[in-house]
């Protein structure tokens, strides 16, 4: 008898003749989910067994798992031959001591002897006669015992299935470039666009010394969270220091974080285009600040010469993005008080409807292409 751990996949199959690509894709980003653990993964009909690995590292397993896009649900099992014996020797492995329970049987088998109601059946009696504290509830057990018999001569037992991260494995959307504060909602945006198969680079954006190094760590704290999403990410990192001195000495205060802002698309777009991402994403949502209204987002939008703004986060109240950025780990870094370069030389009234004339007026008394240039020139990139 061999503990296991099944994974079943979602949307895939609804892929028609992608499917072996997207199966491809999908046991590649396991395998570098589970780095460092021993383990081997094998392939069935329409699932994936994890086998081979210590049982002290199972929890550790389904939890990196769980966080695999594409997966759809994932159950610890007990692996035996399709045998009623070995079977009903597992199912007494998955019982409680106590409570009451069923046995839901699946039979992909058909050669198998027994159809799925009579070895439900058989497994359940055996079990009420062996142990004396359990009862049969079909309606609301208090556990419940599954049978899957396999094609291959092997069956799988086990009780639970756990929802897994769902969406389609990163990496079959493309790429994209997000643009991530140290804030709440950038993270969950890139989140939610790499749950749609998509291979997520980062940049950052800070005025150092203005902000510190804390803040910094904060950002690369938040990247790291990204990546156990994305099997990875590239977190380039820019000083928009000289641009901010810029603006301030030589524009309208009020237009600080509306002139930045397209300074920052700017230099993501280039940078996207330099390594290939095909759209950049950031984690605006309509109306939540003055920078975000919708001449805010005309505003910056114009700069752009030729990639999407992703902007999944724009329909989502604060409370939905917060309950996002817990269930992703990221929270309790984001809340983290460390400021934000948006927040250096921040004016008292910024500008909350410009208008695109007036910031190109404004930005006219700046050398924007040498700016860029020069930001582009501080990249430094972290692998994660
Ligand atoms: P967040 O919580 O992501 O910081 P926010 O609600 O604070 O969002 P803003 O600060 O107005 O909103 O930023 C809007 C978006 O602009 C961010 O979600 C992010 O995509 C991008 N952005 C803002 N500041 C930076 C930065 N320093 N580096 C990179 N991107 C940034
Ligand atoms: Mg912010």
């Amino acid at each position: 008898m061999e503990k296991v751990i099944i994974v079943r996949y979602s949307e895939i199959h609804l892929k028609g003749k992608n499917r072996g690509y997207f199966e491809r894709v999908l046991i590649l980003n396991m395998e570098k989910s589970l780095k460092g653990i021993k383990h081997e993964i094998k392939r069935q009909s329409g699932r994936y067994l994890v086998e081979g690995f210590e049982l002290d590292e199972t929890e550790e397993i389904l939890s990196r798992l769980k966080r695999v896009f594409g997966i759809h649900s994932l159950s610890v099992a007990l692996k035996v031959p399709t045998k009623m014996g070995a079977i009903f020797n597992a199912a007494k492995e998955v019982c409680f001591p106590v409570g009451s329970f069923k046995v839901n049987s699946h039979r992909a088998d058909k050669s198998f002897e027994l159809n799925s109601m009579q070895i439900s059946a058989e497994i359940g009696g055996r079990i009420l006669s062996t142990f004396k504290n359990l009862t049969v509830d079909v309606h609301d057990p208090s556990f419940i015992i599954n049978v899957d018999v396999r094609e291959n001569g092997t069956t799988l037992v086990f009780n639970e299935f756990f929802k897994g991260a769902g969406g389609m494995p990163v990496g079959t959307s493309g790429k994209g470039m997000l643009l991530i504060s140290g804030g709440i909602d950038s993270p969950v945006a890139g989140h939610m666009i790499a749950k749609r198969g998509m291979q997520i680079d980062c940049i950052h954006f800070h005025s150092y010394p203005y902000t510190n190094l804390q803040a910094r760590e904060k950002v690369v704290d938040l990247a790291k969270v990204l990546s156990k999403y994305t099997c990875g990410t590239r977190l380039n990192i820019i000083s928009v220091t000289q641009i901010q001195e810029e603006i301030h000495k030589k524009c309208n205060g009020e237009y600080m974080v509306t002139i930045l802002r397209r300074f920052m698309m700017r230099i993501a777009e280039r940078l996207a285009q330099k390594y290939g991402a095909q759209c950049l994403i950031t984690g605006e949502s309509l109306g939540q600040v003055a920078s975000q209204t919708i001449e805010g987002m005309t505003s910056s939008n114009s700069v752009i010469e030729s990639l999407p703004v992703l902007r999944p986060l724009c329909g989502f109240d604060k409370d939905e993005i917060i309950e996002r950025s817990r269930d992703m780990g990221a929270f309790e870094i984001s809340i983290q008080p460390f400021e934000d370069c948006c927040t250096v030389f921040l004016p008292k009234h910024p500008v909350i409807k410009p208008s695109l004339e007036s910031v190109e007026e404004e930005e006219s008394k700046l050398d924007v292409e040498n700016l860029v240039k020069g930001a582009l020139a501080s990249l430094e990139i972290i692998n994660l």
